[in-house]
């Protein structure tokens, strides 16, 4: 909702361009959005998967005691100035993130109200009540100016706790965060200062922020935001900020996309592989990625200028295989009317990647075990050999040990191929990942498709977080083309734009309700039907009558849509309409 003769936060993110941005803090209304409950609305607790969600970003819920142990053991080992820029530059990046919580979730919102949403989430996040006395910005003079009280800081009790009553302010991870976030939005940088501290023997602590040019001695301060001490910092965007791991310089349509564990082993174990001639076998479930990584282990080694061959050894009939790989001599057979390399010729010098490996016959598998082992090979209907070299990355999708117990494949060459194995994880396992590759892919869709989308809603982002994507990184492409194209222009891609016949997990998921108190939401459609069967098991009614009750409600839910009705009910269409039949 854009209010007249508000400037949206869309204006607010196109500050380059030179658009005035006015505002103070008697504009502040706490009615209009976000709302703390809004806010409140993001942070998710998923307790059987181990993870804490504030809209896409994992958070944790750490002891106050122990960051007050782990501050108190840096100011003791480094000293206090490097103990207080360590802290200030961690207090600025949650900032910076927050703010891009706030820029992606409430695009339309008044400027007022998103620089009021940083206060309430620094309080939502536990770490400090924030008061705003007043503040006022003008883009165009490129001006930015505030006054806040800052009731209860945890790092101050954890401060006076360790070191009593002293003459400096101690609210530094505050102070981080209020750089970062306000900086995030101005695209300027702010300079906050603590003139009264709790630390210092203040009832509360009282900060200022002002635009960096408005400090006669910003030099004081800046130190403590640059990592290297002195030199003048750069605002890091909240985007800037975001870890991607691209492993492409060279070229940006092939792009690793991951920052969690699982992802990060995979990729070094790649990148130390990679400048070797050493066989590697890649292994994981369909739609992990297994091509995209062998493209990129073949643009990471010595032979990148040379060809890159990509053969699915399940794609091709088991009569053309042979020829496919090997080649074939003019008259081998009916229909070879001339002489044709195989793939393996034509990977000559580079690099050739043979997918679902585990598929191949008895008589394929004996032919690329010689082709591997002679370093040549032999065209069908051909009798002389032909040199190649060529490195082979296979992959597959079975356990190639299990196989080899029944008898299904080949035991030398399985340890042909398993020279270097790297097993590469089910996105369910990289979970950390999915934000990431949700707004890659949902970037590039909107690109590719021309369409103009405002971003997910909360409850599309909880469900993809939630889902367990048999189909890996495949499906979640998949299922975010899907959105973008069915989403409403201009608008926000909803659960039903992503998801049509997937099972979506009754999750495990907690909010925080009015309340503050953790609750399980279940999905309001699935909630209601169970409301209304209760209610109905209350009644004096029939099985039969509770059936054509239940089966009625599922059917006026699809407009009259049997097929879809009985999809909901795990039914068949011709089942679902021989038992209405039945009343
Ligand atoms: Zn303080």
């Amino acid at each position: 909702m854009t209010h007249p003769g508000r400037i949206s936060l869309a204006d607010l993110s196109r500050l380059d361009a030179g658009v005035l941005l006015r505002g103070n803090s008697s504009q502040l209304d706490y009615q209009h959005s976000p709302t703390l409950e809004e806010l409140t609305e993001c942070l998710c607790f998923s307790p059987g998967d181990g993870r804490i969600w504030l809209n896409d970003q994992r958070m944790l819920l750490i002891h106050a005691s122990s960051l007050g142990t782990l501050r108190r053991e840096l100011i003791d080992t480094l000293g206090i100035e490097a103990a207080r820029g360590l802290l200030t530059r961690t207090g600025y990046v949650s900032g910076t993130r927050d703010a891009q919580l706030v820029r992606q979730r409430w695009p339309d919102a008044d400027p007022a109200s998103i620089f009021g949403a940083g206060t309430q989430l620094h309080g939502l996040e536990g770490v400090v009540k924030v008061e705003p006395v007043h503040f006022e910005f003008d883009t165009e003079q490129g001006r930015y100016e505030g006054e806040f009280l800052w009731h209860h800081s945890s790092e101050d009790d954890e401060h006076i706790a360790a070191y009593g009553i002293g003459t400096d302010p101690a609210c530094w991870l505050e102070l981080g965060y209020a750089i970062g976030y306000v900086s995030g939005l101005v695209g300027r940088l702010v300079l906050f200062r603590e003139v009264e501290c709790r630390s210092m023997g203040s009832r509360q602590c009282r900060v200022i922020g002002k635009t960096a040019e408005l400090w006669p001695d910003a030099e004081e301060d800046l130190r403590y935001l640059n990592p290297q001490g002195y030199a003048s910092p750069t605002v890091i965007s909240a985007e800037q900020s975001t870890v991607v791991a691209t492993t492409a310089e060279a070229d940006n349509s092939v792009k690793m996309i991951g920052a969690s564990a699982a992802f990060t082993a995979a990729s070094h174990a790649l990148q130390k592989v990679a400048g070797t001639q050493a066989t590697v076998l890649l292994t994981g479930e369909s739609g992990v990625g297994k091509e995209l990584f062998a493209t990129m282990l073949h643009r990471l080694s010595p032979r990148s200028q040379q060809p890159f061959v990509a053969f699915n050894c399940a794609a091709i009939p088991e009569n053309l295989l042979e020829s496919e790989l090997f080649g074939v001599e003019r008259g081998a057979f009916t229909g070879a009317s001339h002489s044709r390399a195989g793939r393996f010729e034509r990977a000559h010098g580079g690099t050739l990647f043979l997918d679902e490996i585990a598929t191949l016959s008895a008589a394929g598998q004996s032919k690329l075990l010689r082709a591997l082992q002679e370093r040549e090979v032999e065209r069908v209907g051909g009798s002389r050999a032909i040199k190649v070299d060529v490195r082979v990355v296979a992959a597959t999708n079975e356990d190639l040990r299990d196989a080899v117990k029944r008898g299904e494949f080949r035991e030398d060459l399985f340890y042909r191929l398993n020279v270097f194995p790297i097993p590469l994880p089910p996105l369910r396992e990289r979970r950390d990942d999915i934000p990431l590759l949700v707004s890659h892919f949902f970037q590039h869709y909107c690109q590719l498709h021309g369409r103009l989308l405002r971003g997910m809603t909360q409850k599309a982002t909880q469900a993809l977080l939630n889902y367990d994507f048999p189909g890996n990184i495949r499906e979640l492409q998949n299922l975010i083309e899907r959105g973008v194209i069915a989403a409403d222009e201009d608008g926000l891609v909803d659960i039903p734009h992503l998801f049509r016949n997937e099972k979506i997990p009754q999750s495990m998921i907690f909010s925080v309700n009015r309340q503050g108190a953790l609750s399980n939401k279940p999905q309001a459609a699935a909630a209601s039907l169970w409301e209304q069967l209760q209610q109905l098991a209350g009644d004096e009614l029939s099985m039969e009558q509770l059936e054509q009750r239940l089966l009625q409600e599922a059917v006026e839910r699809a407009n009259g849509n049997l097929a879809a009705a009985a999809r909901q009910l795990g039914l068949s269409r011709a089942q679902l309409a021989y038992r209405l039949q039945k009343r």
